[in-house]
């Protein structure tokens, strides 16, 4: 048996956002299943999780993936937050989830995320001037040149490291806003396509560290005529993508049309600030559905049309949206 580190990843109390927290413990390796992972535990009171007379928190692992930026038998722990008695702690969003995902298992939904994101060195977005503003939106998006884009060195590396450490990334582009970037995970189940957003961000920080470079989620990291970054969540059920699959889609757009309020309050905090019917959004105070419209609340793809079935795509979710949240209620709305 040789010695490997573990990762131990976990969410914790900060408000209005949750942050990321890890640290590593070393174990007997090599491991093949999570029941060889122990539970372990953390300060609560340095995390906004607890009070410090009664501050000891546990972590529950809940799924692990090989390390790739420490390589070998090394490996990288997500796991959820609970109470030394077992019970689940107030920011562990993951329980619901799991439930809720169990409740509706045999509609078999599938989600995949665009997980868009600003680099930032220091006070500027990277690449912009100190201080300054670079040229107006335009050519950045997709771009190719030093010119044009700027962190392609670390996107690349986070790429690698997600597909070594068998995350379902499914593809990477440059945004609107030079500095900003997407990776797209899925389509996934509920708890899959979550635990590993989560892994893929704390493996974005992690590489960014090594450059200098922080990437931040805010929903508009810069005030302006700046493409704000969002999480849309592209979400199907088996119904939706069988034949006929058309009108389960329209059916799940109507019903997300209902519940606008209370899908808003948990797809990200400064969302408001991003939704403004600008720059490829909907205003957060409206909701509308449509084919290919990037103005709307939901988009229904061009190819779910032509296929006549497919997926919606819920343009709402913020950069810093939970996916716990966000893809328990798609399943409750829509499959309820
Ligand atoms: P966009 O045109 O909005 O930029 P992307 O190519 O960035 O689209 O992302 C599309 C996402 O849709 C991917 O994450 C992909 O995994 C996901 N997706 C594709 N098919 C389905 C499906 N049937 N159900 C859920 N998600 C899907
Ligand atoms: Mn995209
Ligand atoms: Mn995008
Ligand atoms: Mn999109």
């Amino acid at each position: 048996m040789a010695k490997i580190k573990a990762e131990y990843i976990w969410i914790d109390g900060n408000s209005p956002t949750p942050k990321l927290r890890s640290k590593t413990k070393i174990l007997d390796g090599p491991v093949t299943k999570l029941s060889q992972i122990p539970e372990w535990g953390f300060d609560g009171s340095s995390t906004l999780q607890a009070e410090g007379h009664d501050s000891d928190r546990a972590m529950s692992p809940v799924a692990f993936v090989p390390d790739p930026i420490r390589g070998g038998d090394h490996i990288l722990v997500m796991t959820e937050v609970l109470y030394p008695d077992g019970k689940a702690h107030e920011t562990n969003k993951r329980v619901n989830l799991e439930k809720v995902a169990k409740d509706h298992e045999a509609r078999e939904s599938w989600f995949g995320i665009e997980q868009e994101y600003t680099f930032f060195r220091g006070r500027s977005p990277l690449g912009w001037p100190e201080g300054g503003y670079p040229a107006p939106q335009g050519p950045f998006y997709c771009g190719v040149g030093a010119d044009e884009v700027f962190g392609r060195d670390i996107v690349e590396q986070h790429m690698e490291a997600c597909l070594h450490a068998g995350i379902g990334i499914s593809g990477i582009n440059a945004e609107v806003m030079p500095g900003q970037w997407e990776f797209q995970l899925g389509p996934l189940g509920p708890l899959e396509v979550a635990d590993q957003l989560w892994i893929a961000r704390w493996l974005l920080y992690r590489i960014a560290e090594n450059h200098g470079v922080n990437a931040t989620l805010h929903p508009k990291p810069v005030q302006g005529d700046w493409n704000g970054a969002g999480a849309h969540t592209n979400f199907s059920t088996k119904e939706m993508r069988a034949d006929g699959g058309y009108s389960v889609v329209e059916a799940a757009c109507k019903k997300l049309g209902e519940k606008h309020e209370e899908h808003v309050a948990v797809y990200g905090a400064y969302n408001d600030m991003r939704l403004t019917g600008l720059h490829e959004t909907c205003s957060i105070h409206d909701f509308r559905y449509g084919v290919s419209d990037r103005g709307a609340s939901i988009r229904i793809p061009l190819p779910t049309v032509k296929q006549g079935k497919g997926y919606l795509e819920d343009r709402r979710p913020s950069a810093n949206m939970d996916p716990y949240e966000v893809c328990a209620i798609l399943i409750k709305t829509v499959c309820s």
